[in-house]
């Protein structure tokens, strides 16, 4: 209340507690007390100039209330705030209670307890409290408290009316209560009763043991559970069959795996991580001036404290490996090291932890992706059952197409097909395709090509037998596949400048010739999606004969296939009826050959401002549209995709000037009106046109609800994020049901 750093006071304590040998604050005699309290006012005195503690109650009240409000707006409220997207302008209260007292004797005492295990989600009473102790004794981390059992020995008539009370509280806000108490003298208060956080796999093992126990309903138990918690559960573990060395054991108090540089201290943490290094803040313990380097971090390490202490319970919040509580990590802030199992990591040094099992590991080690778990699987189908929005993936590969199929994706919402292109063994084919001085020249490589695309369509239709998969044409500007200009340039102008024999670099002069004339100042404006295949037909004719191709062959061996051709990049309608007109040539020359029918569909990108305008016309000729919000929003904002985040975007954010990144979460305003007038105008052409979106944000729970909103018929988005997003479609159909009512 008066701004003297809290540090001050714990070291004058620590220090009387030195001097008279005493272990805990409670073992302080009364003379020593007041030895101390002289200590605290000289240090109030120093600190406040000379201005008197305030000896009047009423005052230090008003100055406590004042204190409280003033919090709101410190650092780690404001960084609190913005890490859980709570509005700055919401404000707080004060509650004034009357005080009881845990430090009154071995029959006092204080705890907090959770009614279910926060970390598992196991229905039993999990807690720690301390006997003669006062409220901030338990979370600070100073004494190790008593597991909540403990309490059913030593004070066996208090345990069982706050087990009752317990259950009471549970049944009646019907939800994990977080329960704060104390006992004066044997008599049991109960301070305080909140919702209580949970780890996402407690979080999901009671949304579903409560519907069981038929304290809530299903739409409740799929709401309980945060996309982002789905996130959290499908996080990294440690390769159980890897080689650890274990450096020490603390508790698992928030689970995951996670390795980094150690670092020692929160603003450095935060420093390295913006520099884009992994770090893992290791601290005695932690307390909210860490919280900025904790969100920073990609896991948090202490020595002290117990699973309800600070770091426990923040990194817990925020879904990120904990391991607390290692006792035998020597902690040497000074020096920016610790030891442990015999060995001193430094600061920057790699090393790993396990939330899930408390353990401390030596170096980087490897992990691996986790599987669904049978609860996860059954809110997950709760919300199947919920939501309108179908879920596709964005899959280039057979191996993405059966992780999405296991993950529960409905199709491929987006195949994109150049990163085939990319391979070791097809890109000096590519290239010389891309030299090629002649049309024949180039479609002589493009038979060379065709057989491999040819493959990979085939695996990957057939790893979504009875799917839509959606291939899209290529994509990027030619220079891509070629060596970068700035190096070619260099290496020729060295070779030139060494007298090295013409001959020895011909090729390089040959390339860079090359390169330059394809090079464009603006590249993501310039000659990419169905631009190139309108100047250069032989591609994407080759590319839609291998799809034919390979469609035909799966259809013969009695697979169901769904192929979907799609045109990016398209502007105009002509565009895209030129394009299906070469496209459409190929297609028939390959049925006809096969004497096969099958179900094919041509259907373009909606990923440029005039296309969304337009797209009553263009629905003319497209059988889908699926939405490149990446490019939308690129076109839309004239931000480039490429740079504007870090340059431009962050610090907007930052001086909140936008809202958000619109790269992440879709601009509601601008991109997602276009996106509402394309739906709308290519609906009133085509009624049963199908809409979907594949950049990004297809995968973005706040994106997923505006896309609810504008009743598009699906999102797709990367493999991993299929279960969040079935979750988080599930979550937007109840709030748009509740928005309606
Ligand atoms: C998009 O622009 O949103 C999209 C999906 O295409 P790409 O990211 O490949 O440009
Ligand atoms: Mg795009």
């Amino acid at each position: 209340m008066l701004d003297v750093p809290g540090e001050l006071f714990e070291h004058a304590l620590d220090a009387a507690k030195r001097k008279y040998g005493a272990a805990s604050d409670a073992e302080l005699s009364p003379d020593a007390l007041r030895e101390l309290i002289q200590t605290f006012r000289g240090i109030v005195s120093e600190q406040h100039r000379g201005a008197g503690f305030p000896e009047e109650p009423l005052e230090q009240l008003r100055a406590a209330i004042g204190a409280v409000f003033d919090s709101w707006n410190g650092k780690r409220a404001v960084d609190y705030r913005n890490y859980n997207k709570i509005p700055h302008d919401l404000g707080t209260a004060v509650n004034v209670q009357s005080m009881v007292f845990g430090n009154m004797g071995d029959d006092s005492g204080t705890g907090v307890a959770f009614t279910r295990d926060p970390a598992t989600g196991e229905k039993a009473l999990f807690g720690e409290y301390l006997t003669n102790a006062q409220g901030e004794d338990v979370v600070a981390g100073i004494r190790t408290p008593k597991p909540i059992a403990a309490m059913a020995d030593e004070l066996p008539k208090v345990y069982r009316q706050f087990e009752l009370i317990a259950k009471k509280l549970e049944r009646h806000y019907r939800d994990v209560q977080d329960m704060e108490f104390t006992i004066e003298r044997g008599k049991l208060y109960m301070l305080q009763t909140r919702t209580g956080k949970r780890t996402a796999e407690a979080a999901v093992k009671i949304a579903v043991a409560m519907v069981k126990e038929r304290l809530i309903t299903r739409e409740e138990a799929v709401l309980r559970v945060e996309p982002v918690q789905v996130d959290q559960l499908l996080h990294t573990r440690i390769d159980p069959s890897a080689k650890v060395e274990v450096l020490a054991t603390g508790l698992a108090a928030s689970p995951g795996a996670a390795y980094g540089k150690a670092v020692f201290d929160a603003d450095r943490a935060e420093a390295m991580a913006k520099a884009g290094e992994k770090v893992i803040m290791v601290r005695i313990e932690t307390n909210p001036d860490d919280v900025h380097g904790m969100i920073a971090a990609e896991g948090v390490l202490t020595s002290r404290g117990g699973r309800t202490s600070h770091a426990a319970v923040v990194a817990r919040g925020m879904g990120k490996p904990c391991v607390a509580g290692a006792e035998s990590v020597l902690v040497d802030l000074p020096n920016r090291r610790f030891t442990a199992g015999g060995r001193t990591v430094h600061e920057g040094e790699e090393f790993t932890i396990d939330g899930s099992t408390g353990r401390v590991i030596a170096g980087k080690v490897p992990t691996i992706q986790p599987e669904l778990s049978g609860d996860l699987e059954q809110v997950l189908r709760w919300a199947d059952g919920i939501r309108r929005l179908q879920v596709w993936a964005n899959g280039d590969y057979p191996r993405d197409a059966e992780l999405a199929r296991r993950f529960g994706a409905q199709g491929i919402g987006l195949c994109r097909t150049e990163h085939m292109f990319m391979e070791q063994a097809r890109l000096p084919i590519v290239q010389a395709m891309i030299l090629a001085s002649s049309t024949e020249e180039r479609r002589k490589q493009l038979d060379k090509l065709l057989p491999f695309q040819r493959g990979d369509f085939y695996g990957i239709l057939k790893a979504m037998a009875g799917l839509p998969v959606v291939i899209r044409l290529i994509d990027p500007p030619l220079h891509e596949f070629l060596p970068s200009f700035e190096d070619l340039l260099v290496e020729v102008t060295q070779a030139e400048t060494r007298g090295d024999p013409e001959a020895s670099f011909a090729d390089k002069r040959t390339m860079l010739a090359a390169v330059r004339s394809l090079r464009e100042q603006n590249p993501m404006l310039g000659l990419r999606g169905c631009r190139l295949g309108l100047l250069f037909p032989e591609i994407i004719e080759m590319q839609v004969r291998a799809i034919m191709e390979a469609a035909v062959q799966l259809t013969r061996e009695g697979v169901d296939v769904h192929p979907e051709i799609m045109i990016p990049l398209v502007g105009t309608v002509e565009e895209l009826r030129r394009t299906k007109g070469y496209l459409q040539t190929t297609v028939d020359e390959v049925l006809a050959e096969a004497g096969i029918k099958i179900h094919y569909k041509f259907g373009t990108m909606i990923e440029l401002p005039r296309a969304a305008l337009v797209a009553g016309d263009i629905a003319e000729e497209a059988e889908f549209f699926s939405f490149g919000t990446n490019d939308l929003t690129q076109t839309t904002f004239g931000f480039s995709r490429d740079d504007a985040e870090g340059k431009i975007i962050i610090p907007y954010v930052d001086q909140k000037i936008l809202p958000s990144n619109p790269f992440e979460t879709l601009d509601r305003g601008g991109v997602g009106r276009l996106m509402n007038i394309a739906v709308i105008e290519g609906r009133q052409t085509r009624p049963d046109l199908v809409v979907g979106i594949c950049g990004e944000h297809g995968g973005d729970p706040a994106s997923i609800a505006i896309c609810e909103k504008l009743g598009l018929n699906y999102v797709s988005c990367s493999p991993y994020r299929v279960p969040v997003a079935r979750l988080a479609a599930a979550h937007a159909r109840l709030a748009a049901r509740d928005a309606d009512r």
